[in-house]
Protein backbone atom coordinates (compact mmCIF):
# COMPACT_ATOMS: atom_id res chain seq x y z
CA UNK A 1 0.00 0.00 0.00
CA UNK A 2 1.40 3.59 -1.03
CA UNK A 3 1.23 5.11 2.42
CA UNK A 4 1.19 8.33 0.26
CA UNK A 5 3.45 10.95 2.72
CA UNK A 6 7.45 10.39 0.49
CA UNK A 7 8.70 13.70 0.62
CA UNK A 8 7.24 14.46 4.08
CA UNK A 9 9.48 15.37 7.12
CA UNK A 10 8.98 13.62 10.57
CA UNK A 11 10.74 13.89 13.93
CA UNK A 12 11.12 10.51 15.71
CA UNK A 13 12.29 11.05 19.00
CA UNK A 14 14.07 8.32 21.19
CA UNK A 15 14.78 5.93 17.86
CA UNK A 16 18.68 4.88 17.81
CA UNK A 17 17.04 1.83 18.85
CA UNK A 18 14.05 0.00 20.20
CA UNK A 19 9.99 0.99 19.41
CA UNK A 20 11.55 4.17 17.73
CA UNK A 21 14.07 2.89 15.54
CA UNK A 22 10.74 0.42 14.69
CA UNK A 23 8.68 3.55 13.98
CA UNK A 24 11.93 5.47 12.21
CA UNK A 25 12.58 2.66 9.63
CA UNK A 26 8.61 2.33 8.38
CA UNK A 27 8.61 6.27 7.67
CA UNK A 28 11.66 6.16 5.93
CA UNK A 29 10.60 2.81 3.80
CA UNK A 30 7.43 5.27 3.05
CA UNK A 31 10.13 7.70 1.71
CA UNK A 32 9.69 10.73 5.05
CA UNK A 33 12.63 12.32 5.53
CA UNK A 34 14.06 11.93 9.09
CA UNK A 35 15.07 13.73 12.03
CA UNK A 36 16.31 11.34 14.57
CA UNK A 37 17.08 11.57 18.09
CA UNK A 38 18.70 9.82 21.17
CA UNK A 39 20.86 10.51 24.09
CA UNK A 40 23.66 8.49 22.58
CA UNK A 41 25.38 9.39 19.54
CA UNK A 42 27.73 6.34 18.51
CA UNK A 43 24.66 4.17 18.18
CA UNK A 44 22.50 6.78 17.01
CA UNK A 45 24.98 7.46 13.95
CA UNK A 46 24.95 3.79 13.43
CA UNK A 47 21.03 3.49 13.00
CA UNK A 48 21.00 7.16 10.94
CA UNK A 49 23.61 5.96 8.60
CA UNK A 50 21.78 1.99 8.18
CA UNK A 51 18.75 3.73 7.75
CA UNK A 52 20.00 5.82 4.78
CA UNK A 53 21.63 2.89 3.32
CA UNK A 54 18.88 0.90 3.34
CA UNK A 55 15.95 2.98 2.16
CA UNK A 56 17.80 5.96 0.65
CA UNK A 57 16.18 8.94 2.54
CA UNK A 58 17.61 11.73 4.29
CA UNK A 59 18.66 11.04 7.74
CA UNK A 60 19.45 14.02 10.20
CA UNK A 61 20.37 12.73 14.10
CA UNK A 62 20.86 15.14 16.64
CA UNK A 63 22.54 13.51 19.70
CA UNK A 64 20.25 14.98 22.81
CA UNK A 65 18.48 13.88 25.80
CA UNK A 66 14.88 15.04 24.66
CA UNK A 67 13.79 15.61 28.50
CA UNK A 68 16.27 18.72 28.88
CA UNK A 69 14.69 21.92 27.97
CA UNK A 70 18.22 23.22 25.96
CA UNK A 71 18.67 19.83 24.30
CA UNK A 72 15.05 19.29 23.33
CA UNK A 73 15.67 23.35 21.65
CA UNK A 74 18.32 21.76 19.33
CA UNK A 75 16.75 19.24 18.41
CA UNK A 76 13.39 21.21 17.36
CA UNK A 77 15.80 23.77 15.56
CA UNK A 78 17.87 21.23 13.54
CA UNK A 79 14.08 19.64 12.97
CA UNK A 80 13.08 22.86 11.59
CA UNK A 81 9.14 22.36 9.97
CA UNK A 82 7.69 19.05 10.89
CA UNK A 83 4.96 17.17 9.05
CA UNK A 84 5.06 14.10 11.74
CA UNK A 85 5.65 13.82 15.19
CA UNK A 86 6.45 10.72 17.02
CA UNK A 87 7.09 11.18 20.68
CA UNK A 88 8.85 8.48 22.80
CA UNK A 89 11.82 8.88 25.47
CA UNK A 90 12.80 6.11 28.18
CA UNK A 91 10.54 4.83 30.74
CA UNK A 92 10.69 5.68 34.07
CA UNK A 93 11.89 2.93 36.83
CA UNK A 94 9.50 0.09 38.48
CA UNK A 95 8.79 0.28 42.12
CA UNK A 96 6.98 0.23 44.72
CA UNK A 97 4.06 3.24 45.79
CA UNK A 98 5.85 3.74 48.52
CA UNK A 99 9.61 4.28 47.15
CA UNK A 100 8.84 7.53 45.25
CA UNK A 101 9.09 10.88 46.24
CA UNK A 102 7.97 14.00 44.77
CA UNK A 103 10.74 14.27 42.99
CA UNK A 104 10.64 10.70 40.90
CA UNK A 105 7.22 12.08 40.21
CA UNK A 106 8.55 15.25 38.69
CA UNK A 107 11.10 13.61 36.27
CA UNK A 108 8.48 10.81 35.22
CA UNK A 109 5.95 13.08 34.28
CA UNK A 110 8.65 15.24 32.64
CA UNK A 111 9.52 12.68 30.58
CA UNK A 112 6.57 10.83 29.49
CA UNK A 113 4.19 13.73 29.94
CA UNK A 114 5.49 17.58 29.82
CA UNK A 115 8.45 16.35 27.35
CA UNK A 116 5.72 15.18 24.59
CA UNK A 117 3.54 18.06 25.28
CA UNK A 118 6.10 20.68 24.71
CA UNK A 119 7.03 18.82 21.42
CA UNK A 120 3.86 19.48 20.46
CA UNK A 121 3.07 22.55 21.67
CA UNK A 122 6.17 23.80 19.93
CA UNK A 123 5.35 21.57 16.32
CA UNK A 124 1.41 21.73 15.91
CA UNK A 125 1.47 25.62 15.28
CA UNK A 126 3.27 24.85 12.08
CA UNK A 127 1.54 21.67 11.14
CA UNK A 128 -2.04 23.89 11.53
CA UNK A 129 -0.39 26.32 8.89
CA UNK A 130 0.18 24.07 6.46
CA UNK A 131 -3.25 21.85 6.81
CA UNK A 132 -1.77 18.79 7.54
CA UNK A 133 0.05 17.06 10.55
CA UNK A 134 0.60 13.34 12.09
CA UNK A 135 1.52 13.09 15.93
CA UNK A 136 1.84 9.72 17.51
CA UNK A 137 2.74 9.27 21.08
CA UNK A 138 4.29 6.10 22.07
CA UNK A 139 2.84 5.39 25.38
CA UNK A 140 2.01 1.94 26.85
CA UNK A 141 -0.85 -0.32 28.05
CA UNK A 142 -0.49 0.53 31.46
CA UNK A 143 -2.60 3.67 29.79
CA UNK A 144 -5.65 0.84 29.48
CA UNK A 145 -4.37 -1.69 32.84
CA UNK A 146 -2.02 -0.47 35.02
CA UNK A 147 1.39 -2.44 35.09
CA UNK A 148 1.25 -2.42 39.35
CA UNK A 149 5.06 -1.87 39.61
CA UNK A 150 5.16 0.99 37.42
CA UNK A 151 3.48 3.59 39.06
CA UNK A 152 5.65 6.55 37.42
CA UNK A 153 4.43 5.21 34.42
CA UNK A 154 0.83 4.74 34.95
CA UNK A 155 0.69 8.20 36.32
CA UNK A 156 2.80 10.10 33.55
CA UNK A 157 1.63 8.42 31.01
CA UNK A 158 -2.33 8.83 31.70
CA UNK A 159 -1.89 12.31 31.60
CA UNK A 160 -0.56 12.54 28.46
CA UNK A 161 -3.40 10.46 27.71
CA UNK A 162 -5.82 13.36 29.07
CA UNK A 163 -4.18 15.73 27.65
CA UNK A 164 -4.04 13.95 23.61
CA UNK A 165 -7.71 13.21 24.23
CA UNK A 166 -9.21 16.94 24.31
CA UNK A 167 -5.97 18.43 22.34
CA UNK A 168 -6.97 15.72 19.08
CA UNK A 169 -11.02 17.13 19.02
CA UNK A 170 -9.16 20.48 18.97
CA UNK A 171 -6.43 20.38 15.87
CA UNK A 172 -8.41 17.77 14.00
CA UNK A 173 -10.34 20.57 11.88
CA UNK A 174 -6.82 21.66 10.42
CA UNK A 175 -6.07 18.40 9.50
CA UNK A 176 -3.79 17.42 12.47
CA UNK A 177 -4.40 14.09 13.45
CA UNK A 178 -2.94 13.30 17.41
CA UNK A 179 -3.03 9.46 18.54
CA UNK A 180 -1.54 7.42 20.86
CA UNK A 181 0.37 3.71 20.08
CA UNK A 182 0.26 1.63 22.85
CA UNK A 183 3.07 -1.06 23.08
CA UNK A 184 2.39 -4.16 25.13
CA UNK A 185 5.51 -6.71 25.36
CA UNK A 186 7.97 -6.12 22.82
CA UNK A 187 11.36 -7.40 22.07
CA UNK A 188 13.69 -4.50 23.13
CA UNK A 189 16.13 -3.82 25.41
CA UNK A 190 14.14 -2.21 27.68
CA UNK A 191 12.17 -5.50 27.66
CA UNK A 192 15.31 -6.90 28.71
CA UNK A 193 16.15 -4.54 31.60
CA UNK A 194 12.60 -4.93 33.45
CA UNK A 195 12.78 -8.72 32.81
CA UNK A 196 15.85 -8.78 34.36
CA UNK A 197 14.43 -7.32 37.56
CA UNK A 198 11.41 -9.59 37.31
CA UNK A 199 13.58 -12.77 36.93
CA UNK A 200 15.76 -11.42 40.12
CA UNK A 201 12.64 -11.22 41.92
CA UNK A 202 11.11 -14.50 41.64
CA UNK A 203 15.23 -16.22 41.50
CA UNK A 204 14.47 -17.86 37.78
CA UNK A 205 16.81 -17.42 34.61
CA UNK A 206 15.73 -14.73 32.42
CA UNK A 207 15.05 -17.38 29.77
CA UNK A 208 12.48 -18.52 32.46
CA UNK A 209 11.10 -15.32 33.19
CA UNK A 210 10.65 -14.66 29.46
CA UNK A 211 8.91 -18.11 29.33
CA UNK A 212 6.03 -16.73 31.96
CA UNK A 213 5.33 -13.64 30.62
CA UNK A 214 5.01 -15.34 26.77
CA UNK A 215 2.14 -17.62 28.27
CA UNK A 216 0.36 -14.66 30.04
CA UNK A 217 -0.14 -13.40 25.68
CA UNK A 218 -2.41 -14.74 23.63
CA UNK A 219 -0.22 -14.46 21.07
CA UNK A 220 2.20 -16.14 22.81
CA UNK A 221 5.51 -14.40 21.92
CA UNK A 222 6.66 -10.82 21.84
CA UNK A 223 6.01 -8.09 19.73
CA UNK A 224 8.50 -6.93 16.81
CA UNK A 225 9.77 -3.05 16.12
CA UNK A 226 8.78 -3.93 13.15
CA UNK A 227 4.89 -4.43 13.40
CA UNK A 228 5.18 -2.06 16.15
CA UNK A 229 6.94 0.77 13.01
CA UNK A 230 4.38 -0.49 10.43
CA UNK A 231 1.25 0.21 12.88
CA UNK A 232 2.72 4.00 13.42
CA UNK A 233 3.31 4.30 9.40
CA UNK A 234 -0.08 3.32 8.63
CA UNK A 235 -0.97 6.43 11.81
CA UNK A 236 1.01 8.65 10.08
CA UNK A 237 -0.37 7.97 6.48
CA UNK A 238 -2.87 9.76 4.24
CA UNK A 239 -4.89 7.11 4.60
CA UNK A 240 -5.28 7.56 8.50
CA UNK A 241 -6.67 11.16 8.50
CA UNK A 242 -9.81 10.00 9.95
CA UNK A 243 -8.42 8.38 12.96
CA UNK A 244 -8.40 11.31 15.70
CA UNK A 245 -7.23 10.43 19.55
CA UNK A 246 -7.46 7.13 19.51
CA UNK A 247 -5.06 4.88 21.50
CA UNK A 248 -4.29 1.91 19.81
CA UNK A 249 -3.16 -1.41 21.71
CA UNK A 250 -0.31 -3.76 20.22
CA UNK A 251 0.20 -6.28 22.95
CA UNK A 252 -0.68 -9.34 21.25
CA UNK A 253 -4.14 -9.57 23.25
CA UNK A 254 -2.63 -9.14 26.28
CA UNK A 255 -4.61 -6.63 28.15
CA UNK A 256 -8.28 -8.50 28.42
CA UNK A 257 -11.16 -6.52 27.55
CA UNK A 258 -13.81 -6.49 25.60
CA UNK A 259 -13.04 -2.89 23.97
P1 LIG B 1 14.68 0.82 24.29
O1 LIG B 1 14.77 -0.36 23.43
O2 LIG B 1 15.45 0.87 25.57
O3 LIG B 1 15.07 2.10 23.38
C1 LIG B 1 14.99 3.38 23.91
C2 LIG B 1 15.48 4.38 22.87
O4 LIG B 1 15.21 5.69 23.36
C3 LIG B 1 16.97 4.33 22.63
O5 LIG B 1 17.23 4.73 21.30
C4 LIG B 1 17.51 5.36 23.62
O6 LIG B 1 18.80 5.81 23.23
C5 LIG B 1 16.44 6.43 23.49
N1 LIG B 1 16.24 7.30 24.66
C6 LIG B 1 15.96 6.91 25.92
N2 LIG B 1 15.84 8.00 26.71
C7 LIG B 1 16.03 9.08 25.93
C8 LIG B 1 16.04 10.48 26.15
N3 LIG B 1 15.83 10.98 27.38
N4 LIG B 1 16.27 11.32 25.11
C9 LIG B 1 16.49 10.83 23.86
N5 LIG B 1 16.51 9.51 23.59
C10 LIG B 1 16.29 8.65 24.61
O7 LIG B 1 13.15 1.13 24.74
P2 LIG B 1 11.78 0.69 24.03
O8 LIG B 1 11.41 -0.66 24.49
O9 LIG B 1 11.86 1.00 22.59
O10 LIG B 1 10.74 1.67 24.77
C11 LIG B 1 10.36 2.92 24.23
C12 LIG B 1 9.26 3.48 25.14
O11 LIG B 1 8.13 2.58 25.12
C13 LIG B 1 9.68 3.62 26.60
O12 LIG B 1 9.10 4.76 27.16
C14 LIG B 1 9.09 2.37 27.23
O13 LIG B 1 8.84 2.53 28.61
C15 LIG B 1 7.80 2.23 26.44
N6 LIG B 1 7.26 0.87 26.49
C16 LIG B 1 7.99 -0.16 25.99
C17 LIG B 1 7.45 -1.45 26.06
C18 LIG B 1 8.21 -2.66 25.51
O14 LIG B 1 7.74 -3.77 25.65
N7 LIG B 1 9.35 -2.49 24.89
C19 LIG B 1 6.21 -1.67 26.66
C20 LIG B 1 5.51 -0.58 27.15
C21 LIG B 1 6.05 0.68 27.07
P3 LIG B 1 19.81 6.47 24.31
O15 LIG B 1 19.78 5.57 25.51
O16 LIG B 1 21.11 6.54 23.62
O17 LIG B 1 19.24 7.83 24.61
Amino acid sequence: MDLGIAGKRALVCASSKGLGRGCAEALAEAGVVLVLNARGAEALDKTAQQIRDRYGVKVTAIAADITDAADRARVLDAAGAVDILITNAGGPPPGLWSDWSRDDFIRALDANMLTPIALMTALMPGMIDRGWGRVVNITSQSVKAPIPQLGLSNAARTGLTGYVAGTARQVAQFGVTLNNLLPGSHDTDRAVALEKGVANAQNVSLEEARKIRCKSIPSGRYGTIEEFGATCAFLCSQHAGFIVGQNILLDGGQTSATI
